[in-house]
């Protein structure tokens, strides 16, 4: 317990720090901000700059096998139906009538056994009651046995409109479906017949449950305040007996042709270009494509800092091989991974491997390794290694009719190449680089807070002062050594707020590996004093060898 309490105490340290030194802001914080959102101040880009470029360098720049892609952000929508996320990257939720507390349906129903069968009853049963009816074409025309055995199918109120048996049929065995993933009408009699209450209110007034897709929708071209998708029902009231028609809105757009979405993830704009990269340039097997970009999840609950937001950016490859070599090439890949969490600083002793099982495994996943790191908030994923097979190149050449196999040069052979796909969140690395390089220790008997970040990562490499900055021959030299350092490293900044203690302090807790001091010695013998962040010793050099 005590070292949870440490733990968050930690995190929250470095949240304010975040905060208060320019990394990270909560987005659109002077409106009261919107939950799931981050903005990032002059340092925090610059760390994540760093982040960015030093993958990009190391999985593409220093590669002969590795081709980089920035694809667009929005996608057609058979991009997401082919890939599965349409139907499937969804929770089914269920809403309290009473009190609008939304719950994950299949969370609430405890016993899927249960469930399952009576699923089954209700729906064989209600098909033979409404075969039985011969019901006449309009529904205000019904007898009152025809409306109470309706009223007996789908409750008090909200018949659905139709003509005929037949479509009223159609209507069941869609709903039939529905139900078997916790959606529709079926999850709200079954917790009404249990007698199931809202955990909120206590009462037992459940809605129908609707799908919540994750991907976030947006629709192209100006027809876009027309595609709601409407279904007429008829409300009955169960004293007068009396019907009325409603037209209810589905929020459920997935139907429509302008609907789409923002990506959920990078690794789909990989496999739609991976048939250009093929014919531009020949690659021999392996090799990859590289992406980095933001991605977008509407996520129930967004949390953790940076760890889980709505809107993050990804770096993703996909890497083509030969499915003979796969397990060589799986292990190559590990061991890759672990160089990558080693340049970013992190200590090997608390980044993980964990082997996912095959029961919790995409059914196409041969292998998939979750490597983990222990955040402040607890050991979490930090990224994923997956062995896809040709599951979404399959799924191209399925849906989109296109030819996605790879001939080997000088030969007949061709095949659908395998793919092994590491997949790395920017906001994880970044959070578990800050994570590693916060730092406490005692300085002349006070305490200090510094970001012992890698040289290579510090959004600030040197800061440069002048020991007084009322003194003008001193400033005009430490002008002079700061822009030959600017010239030469790029990150460097100008720092003459207060005294020197209170400077270094400052570029402590930013990480700051070097600060350089210009004082009166300077304009003599030409050297300043540097100072380093994680030892605070001090040294003269020479202002050409810096
Ligand atoms: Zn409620």
């Amino acid at each position: 317990m005590s070292d949870k309490n440490t733990k968050n105490e930690k995190m929250e340290a470095i949240v304010s720090l975040a905060k208060r030194r320019g990394f990270i802001y909560q987005g659109s914080e002077v409106y009261g901000g919107l939950s799931g959102t981050w903005d990032y101040g002059p340092l925090g880009v610059s760390l994540k700059r760093n982040i960015m470029s030093l993958w990009w360098k190391m999985f593409v720049e220093d590669r002969e096998d590795m081709y980089g892609v920035d694809a667009a952000i929005l996608m057609n929508q058979k991009v997401w139906k082919a890939s599965g996320h349409v139907d499937t990257f969804t929770d089914p939720l269920i809403t309290c009538g009473n009190c609008q507390s939304r719950y994950r349906a299949d969370h609430i129903i405890t016993d899927k056994e249960d469930y399952k069968i009576e699923l089954e009853n209700f729906f064989s049963r209600s098909k033979d009651i409404v075969t039985g009816l011969h019901l006449s074409e309009s529904p205000f025309d019904y007898s009152e046995e025809q409306i109470n055995s309706l009223v007996g199918i789908f409750g008090e109120a909200r018949v659905p409109a139709h003509e005929s048996v037949k479509q009223l049929e159609e209507y069941l065995d869609n709903h039939h479906k529905l139900a078997s993933s916790y959606l529709g009408i079926f999850p709200r009699i079954y917790l009404s017949n249990k007698k199931t209450m809202c955990a909120k209110c206590g009462q037992c007034e459940w809605q129908d449950a609707q799908t919540f897709n994750m991907m976030f929708t947006t629709t192209i071209g100006p027809s876009s305040m027309n595609v709601l998708d409407k279904q007429i029902f008829y409300d009955i009231d169960k004293g007068t007996k009396k019907v009325t028609e409603v037209t209810v809105s589905q929020e459920n757009i997935d139907n429509t042709d302008n609907t789409v979405y923002l990506r959920p993830e990078t690794a789909q704009g990989i496999f739609t270009n991976y048939r250009n990269v093929v014919d531009s340039f020949y690659p021999d097997l392996p090799f990859g494509l590289a992406q980095q970009g933001k991605a977008f999840r509407n996520e129930i609950s967004p949390r953790d800092f940076i760890f889980r937001a709505r809107e993050f950016e990804q770096m993703e490859i996909e890497y083509f091989i030969d499915p003979a070599n796969w397990e060589a090439e799986f292990n190559n890949w590990v061991s890759l991974v672990h160089a990558w969490a080693d340049a970013l600083g992190l200590p090997a002793e608390n980044v993980h491997e964990l082997e996912v099982p095959e029961a919790d495994r995409a059914h196409y996943s041969k292998r998939t390794i979750d490597f983990e790191f222990d955040f402040p908030i607890g050991r979490e994923e930090l990224l994923g290694l997956a062995y896809r097979g040709s599951f979404d190149l399959d799924n191209i050449q399925r849906e989109a009719g296109k030819n996605m196999a790879y001939v080997v040069k000088g030969t007949n052979t061709k095949f659908i190449p395998h793919v092994i796909e590491p997949s790395f969140g920017v906001e994880r690395a970044l959070m578990a680089v800050l994570s590693a390089a916060y730092t406490e220790d005692e300085v002349n008997g006070e305490k200090r807070v510094y970001l012992k970040l890698p040289e290579h990562l510090a959004p600030v490499k040197y800061a440069v002062s002048p020991l007084l900055k009322n003194k003008p021959e001193l400033v005009a030299k430490a002008r002079e050594v700061y822009a030959i350092l600017k010239k030469k490293h790029g990150n460097v900044m100008w720092d003459d707020n207060g005294n020197i203690g209170k400077r270094y302090r400052r570029q402590d807790e930013i990480g700051t590996p070097y600060c350089v001091v210009v004082d009166f010695d300077s304009l003599e013998d030409n050297s300043v004093t540097i100072r380093e962040r994680d030892t605070t010793e001090q040294k003269r050099v020479v202002i050409s060898d810096l």
